[in-house]
C-alpha cells in the first residue's frame, strides 16, 4: 500500500498554472466550475466572530487533507473549510479501503494520514496557494473579489492526554502563528514564483477548532478537553456531538420504520458508551459560559457518523461509520430534539455579536455548524436553520466530486433570488414562513428584558417603550416580513436603531440600553426564525421520499468487463471522484504494432523470433499519481469495470524512493533530468527502465542492457547483467514498447499532471 506523499508547493503551483493556460482547468476542476460569486447576492456568514464569504465548506475529512484538496474546495466555492482531523497518534495503520459509497456512504475512515508537522504544512501551503492564486490574478481582475473571505478551521482529535501533549500543543500553537513555516516555505518560491515570496501571507492560519472525539468518549472527557482548548490554548471551539444523542429507539424507529434502512443495525454498546443527552443538556451551558468568561465563542456541530454494524464485505471490520442520506434526516432529528431543549437563550448583544455586559437582551440560538448528507438540495433548508457552516463530503465522492461544489451556491442563489433575500439573513427570515413569528418572539423578549433590568423605571417611561417596540419595531419588521422583498432586512434594522436615536419617546438610560440591545436586531431575528424553521424542515426532510432506502439503494453499474494497463470504457468517473486529485487523464497514441522479440547471441547480429501483438485501442487513457492515493477504494467504487482503476491503471510515484518502496507490480516514476528522460516502471511485478533522449532509447530488464534506435528497430548493442549467464538470450520486448508508448504519452506537454508537469 502506498502512502500519502505531500507534493511540495512549487510543484503544485506549476500544475495549476500551467494547466489553467494549457486546459483552462485548476487540478482538473474545469474554470466553469469555479464559484465566482452569485450576482447581486450576497452570501456571507460570520463563524466564530470572522467573517467568510460562504456558509459552504468541507467537512472534516478527505477533501481537506493535502494542499491540492483544500485549493479545489475553495475553487469550487467552501470559505470554512474544516481541516482533516490530526492527532497524536500520527503513524496509524488504517484499513484500507476505507471509503465505500455504494449508496448512501460508510467509512472507516479516521484522522490525518500525514504525520503532524506534514499536516502543518499542507495547511499552512494551501493558505499561502490561496493567497498566490489572489495575488497572480490568474483566474481574472475580479477572482474572487469581495468573496474570497474565507476561514481555516482546525480539527483535533481525540483525547485530552492527545490533545494537551507537547506536541498536539505545539501545533495548535503554529496553527496560530504559522510565521516561522510561512517563512521555511517562501525560499522554495524560486522562478515565476519569486515574486510571491515577499506576500504577506497571513500568519494566523486558524484561531478555531472543532472538536472531534471518540465514538464513545465520556462526558467528562469531552468537557475536560473543550475547557482545555478555550482557556489554556485561547481558541474559540466547536464541539462535534454524536447521533446517538437521539437515543437508540429513536434512530431505530428513524432508520428502519420511517426511513427503510432495514439491513442498518446500531450497536446498544455506542449508545451506551457515548455520551447522554441529559449529560449534553447540562455540559454545553456551562462550556458556553466558560467560554463567554473567556471571551471565546462556543457552538456545537451535528454530527459525527454513525457506528452502525458492518453488513457488507467492502471492509474488513466489524462496524463502519455511517454518513449521506439516513444519517441527514437523523441529524435534523438531533437537532430538532436539540433545540427543543436548548433553542433559544436570551442574552445581552451588542454590535450584532453577543456582549460580556450590557443590559437589555435579546434571544440568542447556540451557534451551530452541520454535516450529515448535504448537498446541493438540501443546502438550501440547512442555510435555513442557520447552520453555520454547512459541511459536505459523502456526496463531494460521487461522480462530479468537487464540480458538485458550485451547484450547492447556486441552487441557494435561485431559492434566495426566488424569496426576494439578497442576503442571508434575509434568506433565513423568509424560507420557512416563520418571519413574523420571530418578530414577535424578538420584540417580546426586548420586552420582558426591558421589565427586569428596570424594575424600578417610571411607568409612563416604560410603557412609552413597549409602545414603541410594539407600535414601531414590531410593525415595521413584520411589514418588511410581507411585503419587503428586496430591501435587506440590515437596512430596516439600521432604520429602526436610527429611529431609537431620533424619534422614539424613550428617556435617559432606557433608550441608551435599548439603542445597545438593537445593534443585535437583525442577528437576533436570524437566531430565533433559523430555530423556529426548524421543526418544519426537519418534519418536511423527515417524509422526503429522497432520503428513503427505496430511492438510495440504488448501486452504481459494474459491466463485468476487467481494466487493464491500457483501455477502459472512458467514462472518466474514476478522476473528479478521487478526492486526491491522484487519477488523471493522459492521451497516446492508438496503435495495433505487431512486434518481433529478438535473439542476442554474443558476436552474432540480433535474430529476429516472432514476437506478439502490442494494441493499444484508445487515445483516451487513465493513470493514478501513487503519491496522492491513499487506496480508499473510492474510484474503485464508481468504475464500472473490474480492478480498480487505482490497481490496475498505470501508477506513477513522484519519486524514486516512493517507487521503490510502494511500486509494486504496477508501478512507474519518470525522471526528467538533462534532455533525457528515464522511465522507471514495474509491469506485472517485473522491474525495467528506459532513458530516452533524441539519439538513442536504453532498456534494461531483470537479465540485460539493450541500446535500440530511438525511432525503434533491431537492438544495436546489449550486455547482460553479471550473474547472467547465457550464450543466446531472448528479449522480450512488449515492456519496452509498453515502457516506451507511456513515456511519450506521458510527457506530451498539452495535459498537465503530477507524473509530467516536472518535466515541463
Ligand atoms: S485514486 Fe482512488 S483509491 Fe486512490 S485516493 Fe483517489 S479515489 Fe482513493
Ligand atoms: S478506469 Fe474505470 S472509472 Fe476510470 S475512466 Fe476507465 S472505466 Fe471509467
Amino acid at each position: 500500500m502506498a502512502e500519502l506523499v505531500p507534493i511540495p508547493l512549487p510543484l503544485l503551483l506549476r500544475r495549476a498554472f500551467l494547466e489553467y493556460e494549457r486546459e483552462g482547468k485548476i487540478f482538473d476542476l474545469p474554470k466553469g466550475k469555479f464559484f465566482r460569486g452569485l450576482s447581486g447576492l450576497d452570501t456571507s456568514v460570520r463563524f466564530h466572530g470572522h467573517a467568510a464569504s460562504t456558509p459552504l465548506g468541507p467537512a472534516a475529512g478527505p477533501h481537506d487533507q493535502l494542499v491540492q484538496n483544500i485549493v479545489l474546495s475553495w475553487l469550487g466555492g467552501s470559505r470554512i473549510i474544516e481541516l482533516k482531523t490530526v492527532q497524536i497518534l500520527d503513524e496509524l495503520k488504517i484499513p484500507r479501503p476505507c471509503i465505500d459509497i455504494i449508496n448512501v456512504g460508510y467509512n472507516v475512515e479516521w484522522s490525518q494520514e500525514l504525520r503532524l508537522e506534514q499536516s502543518l504544512r499542507e495547511y499552512v501551503g494551501a493558505a499561502m496557494f490561496i493567497e498566490i492564486l489572489k495575488a497572480s490574478k490568474l483566474l481574472g481582475e475580479d477572482f474572487p473579489g469581495g468573496r474570497g473571505a474565507t476561514i481555516f478551521d482546525m480539527s483535533v482529535g481525540y483525547d485530552l492526554k492527545g490533545i494537551s501533549s507537547p506536541r498536539v500543543r505545539a501545533w495548535m500553537e503554529a496553527m496560530k502563528d504559522a510565521t516561522a513555516i510561512i517563512n521555511e516555505l517562501r525560499p522554495s518560491l524560486t522562478g515565476p514564483w519569486a515574486r510571491y515570496r515577499d506576500l504577506a501571507y497571513p500568519a494566523r492560519i486558524s484561531d478555531t477548532l472543532t472538536l472531534s472525539t471518540f465514538h464513545g468518549c465520556p462526558a467528562g472527557e469531552i468537557e475536560g478537553i473543550v475547557s482545555f482548548l478555550l482557556t489554556e490554548m485561547d481558541l474559540n471551539v466547536c464541539v462535534k456531538l454524536n447521533p446517538t444523542l437521539l437515543g437508540k429507539e429513536h434512530v431505530e424507529h428513524l432508520l428502519h420504520d420511517v426511513l427503510g434502512y432495514c439491513d442498518l443495525r446500531v450497536t446498544q454498546e455506542a449508545f451506551d458508551k457515548d455520551l447522554q443527552f441529559a449529560e449534553a443538556l447540562e455540559m454545553i451551558p456551562r462550556l458556553d459560559r466558560l467560554a463567554r468568561s473567556r471571551g471565546k465563542r462556543l457552538a456545537v456541530k451535528f454530527s459525527n457518523t454513525l457506528v452502525v454494524k458492518n453488513h457488507r464485505t467492502f471492509f474488513s471490520d466489524e462496524v463502519m461509520y455511517l454518513s449521506g442520506a439516513p444519517l441527514h434526516v437523523l441529524t435534523l432529528n438531533l437537532v430538532k430534539k436539540f433545540r427543543e431543549h436548548l433553542g433559544l437563550r436570551t442574552l445581552p448583544r451588542e454590535n450584532g455579536e453577543t456582549s460580556s455586559g450590557g443590559a437589555i437582551s435579546l434571544p440568542e440560538a447556540i451557534p451551530t455548524s452541520f454535516s450529515a448528507g448535504l448537498d446541493s438540495n438540501n443546502m438550501g433548508n440547512c442555510v435555513a436553520m442557520n447552520f453555520i457552516p454547512v459541511t459536505t463530503c459523502t456526496d463531494l465522492l460521487r461522480p462530479g466530486g468537487y464540480a458538485r461544489l458550485i451547484r450547492y451556491m447556486e441552487k441557494l442563489g435561485d431559492k434566495m433570488n426566488a424569496l426576494g433575500a439578497t442576503r442571508l439573513p434575509d434568506f433565513v427570515v423568509r424560507y420557512a414562513g416563520q418571519g413574523e413569528a420571530a418578530v414577535e418572539r424578538v420584540t417580546h423578549d426586548l420586552k420582558d428584558s426591558l421589565r427586569a433590568q428596570f424594575t424600578g423605571a417610571d411607568s409612563a417611561q416604560m410603557n412609552a417603550a413597549q409602545a414603541w417596540l410594539d407600535g414601531h419595531v414590531a410593525t415595521h419588521l413584520k411589514k418588511w416580513v410581507r411585503d419587503g422583498q428586496g430591501v435587506p432586512l440590515r437596512t430596516v434594522c439600521a432604520q429602526i436603531e436610527a429611529g431609537a436615536h431620533h424619534h422614539a419617546p424613550l428617556p435617559g438610560v432606557l433608550a441608551g440600553s435599548l439603542r445597545g440591545a438593537l445593534s443585535g436586531l437583525e442577528q437576533a431575528l436570524v437566531d430565533v426564525a433559523g430555530v423556529l424553521n426548524t421543526p418544519i424542515l426537519v418534519k418536511e426532510t423527515t417524509e422526503n421520499p429522497r432520503y428513503a432506502w427505496e430511492q438510495n439503494k440504488g448501486v452504481p453499474r459494474k459491466i463485468g468487463s476487467k481494466l487493464w494497463l491500457y483501455d477502459c470504457i472512458n467514462c472518466d468517473k474514476c478522476v473528479p471522484v478521487c478526492p486526491n486529485v491522484a487519477n488523471f487523464i493522459y492521451e497516446t497514441t492508438a496503435a495495433e504494432i505487431a512486434y518481433d522479440n529478438f535473439l542476442l547471441s554474443l558476436g552474432e547480429p540480433p535474430q529476429r523470433v516472432p514476437g506478439g501483438i502490442f494494441k493499444v485501442a484508445k487515445t483516451h487513457q487513465l493513470a493514478n499519481y501513487a503519491d496522492a492515493c491513499n487506496d480508499c477504494g473510492n474510484c474503485d467504487v464508481f468504475c464500472p469495470e473490474d480492478g480498480g482503476p487505482y490497481i490496475e491503471k498505470p501508477r506513477f510515484f513522484g519519486s524514486l524512493e516512493t517507487y521503490r518502496k510502494y511500486g509494486g507490480r504496477n508501478g512507474f516514476f519518470v525522471d526528467f533530468q538533462n534532455g533525457e528522460t528515464t522511465v522507471y516502471g514495474t509491469i506485472a511485478g517485473a522491474a525495467y527502465q528506459l532513458s530516452m533522449n533524441n539519439d538513442r532509447a536504453r532498456f534494461l530488464n531483470a537479465d540485460a542492457e539493450v541500446e535500440i534506435p530511438p525511432r525503434g528497430g533491431a537492438p544495436v548493442s546489449w550486455k547482460l547483467k553479471s550473474g547472467v549467464s547465457a550464450t543466446t538470450y531472448k528479449l522480450d520486448m512488449l515492456p519496452y514498447l509498453q515502457l516506451k508508448l507511456l513515456v511519450e504519452s506521458i510527457r506530451d506537454p498539452r495535459r498537465v499532471n503530477f507524473a509530467n508537469v516536472g518535466g515541463l
